[in-house]
């Protein structure tokens, strides 16, 4: 999973194809994102303790990783590389122009 929490994404497959947003979770185990706005669906909430009250909520449900795209500030939804820094650790680029991610 190359994607992170706060990451800003654009939709590629699906009924919010086009869409933007950041994304909330990542959920490694099942290769998905929860991403703000988007799988939108309404559920029905029954009331509990934690939320007083039941009734219709809407509730962004998770959508593939493979899914979404990694939005760079210049170019737009691209592909993530990654760039060895002398330390060792690993930084994430952009695959079309090299900025970082
Ligand atoms: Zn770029």
């Amino acid at each position: 999973m190359k994607l992170r929490k706060g990451d800003r994404v654009q939709v590629l497959q699906g009924k919010d194809r086009g869409s933007r947003g950041d994304i909330m979770r990542v959920l490694p185990r099942t290769n998905r994102v929860i991403v703000e706005g988007v799988n939108r669906a309404k559920k029905h909430q029954k009331a509990t303790r934690a939320t007083m009250q039941g009734g219709i909520i809407d509730k962004d449900m998770p959508i593939s990783a493979s899914a979404v795209a990694i939005v760079c500030s210049t170019d737009g939804p691209t592909r993530i590389g990654y760039r060895i820094e002398d330390n060792g650790h690993k930084t994430r680029i952009c695959k079309k122009c090299g900025g970082d991610l």
